[in-house]
């Protein structure tokens, strides 16, 4: 059992690219994004009930900003988990549940609609901003390591549920990320939706998360709860999903694309797809050896004079 003084703080990632979400619901797909917010709200939910030390915070990805749904403009959570939400939230309890699971789920709701009726899709941007979000989650999370009292420690964990496709664009920033998380101990779990993605493969595997991509996405709720709930120290006694086999494939500096052979400067390590004299990161000029072609013509010359 966890003890009264450690803190368990869970960010949930949501993807909300309209984009995405909107093509879901041409195609009549029986699961939208209302559907997937329930989801989110009851895994906020059950988290916060696991313990009353539990701390939650969910952001919403979208193509054009990381948005904070929960805790929102009303304040922050971690030094009183009554205190600015049950007061700034009307409504209260009136079927004797837990205040701040009601007030929780108002947040979230109410922010879910500001945002997707705030931003229209404007311009060509249409990957979600899953990099910057991810920063933001580790932000809060150093801000909550920073506020926690004395004594008190706190476990942290994100858990990123992705739709939409990879950003290849998003590579370097994607990966300087996933390496703080693994330097601050923060476990990055990823429960994706559609396509399968490269970046979380490795983020999970880097920081010791679990990946999984649900097998049906209207039953998303259930694998939330069966295998992201559980804190990583009870997970070893859990039968999980057997780890994916990681897609370690780098996106090349140059244009973006995803490689299995390539050049890296030794100076700074960026990677190329082909080879370029002088390194575009760092500048670095490689002193270039002759040519293949000349040294064999050498070769060849000296045994006939
Ligand atoms: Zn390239
Ligand atoms: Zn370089």
């Amino acid at each position: 059992m966890a003890s009264d003084d450690e803190l368990n703080l869970l960010v949930i990632i949501v993807d909300v690219n309209p984009l995405w979400w909107g093509k879901q619901a041409l195609e009549q797909s029986e699961f939208t994004l209302s559907k997937c917010i329930d989801a989110v709200m009851v895994m906020g939910n059950s988290h916060l009930f696991m313990n009353r030390n539990n701390r939650l915070a969910v952001i919403a990805s979208h193509v054009q900003e990381s948005h904070f749904l929960y805790p929102g403009k009303y304040g922050d959570v971690l030094g009183d988990p009554g205190n600015s939400l049950t007061e700034s939230n009307c409504s209260g309890s009136k079927d004797g549940k837990y205040e701040l699971l009601t007030a929780a789920n108002e947040i979230i709701m109410e922010e879910v609609k500001d945002l997707m009726t705030k931003n229209e899709t404007i311009g060509q941007q249409t990957e979600t901003l899953l990099a910057g979000s991810l920063a933001k989650a580790l932000c809060y999370i150093h801000r909550m390591n920073k506020e926690i009292k004395a004594g008190q420690e706190m476990k942290s964990k994100i858990l990123v549920i992705k739709a939409a496709e990879d950003s290849a664009l998003q590579y370097m920033n994607f990966m300087n990320v996933i390496f703080a998380a693994q330097k601050q101990n923060i476990l990055i779990d990823a429960c994706v939706l559609d396509s399968e993605s490269g970046l979380l493969q490795q983020a999970c595997d880097i920081t010791g998360g679990i990946y999984l991509k649900v097998p049906q996405m209207a039953s998303l709720l259930q694998y939330l709860l069966w295998v992201f709930l559980p804190e990583s120290d009870q997970r070893s006694q859990l039968i999980l999903p057997p780890p994916v086999h990681v897609d370690y494939r780098a996106a090349c500096f140059c244009h973006r694309n995803l490689i299995e052979i390539g050049y890296v400067c030794s100076v700074c390590l960026s990677i190329f797809c082909n080879f370029s004299p002088i390194c575009t990161t760092c500048e670095t000029a490689f002193k270039i050896s002759l040519p293949p072609v000349m040294k064999s013509k050498k070769k060849k010359l000296r045994p006939a004079l």
